[in-house]
């Protein structure tokens, strides 16, 4: 079985899916019961843009084991057109390609297999523009 948390994060991870405040218009991504600008808990959900620039990145050489057969990958900081900031790996370009500002596309990925199981999570990757 996948793990509580990864089925907890299902929306975001498979759909991108946030929530915006009716009253401040903040995004929270991963979604959130009150709104840590103003304290409202009337949201609405939205569908964050597929598409960002990468804020900061570098190259993982050492990794936990279950990205162990990955290495080296790259993890950046994307900002997305909507403002929101993600972690994510970078993948389809060697890591002397990546530069600050980079036009990134959010893409659906296998992310790791879980367990003995082999249960295949997926999630969202970034992918040059
Ligand atoms: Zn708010």
């Amino acid at each position: 079985m996948p793990s509580p948390r990864y089925t907890r994060e299902m929306p975001h991870r498979y759909r991108l899916e946030a929530s915006k405040c009716k009253k401040c218009n903040k995004i929270s991504f991963p979604t959130r019961l009150v709104c840590s600008d103003c304290g409202s808990k009337d949201f609405k959900k939205i569908k964050l843009s597929d598409y960002g620039k990468i804020v900061t990145f570098t190259t993982i050489r050492v990794a936990p084991t279950q990205f162990a057969t990955e290495v080296p990958y790259n993890v950046a900081i994307v900002e997305l057109d909507d403002g929101v900031r993600i972690t994510t790996q970078v993948v389809d370009c060697k890591p002397e390609d990546l530069t600050i500002d980079k036009k990134v596309k959010l893409v659906f990925r296998k992310l790791y297999e879980e367990g003995k199981t082999g249960i295949i999570c997926y999630g969202y990757k970034a992918v040059p523009v």
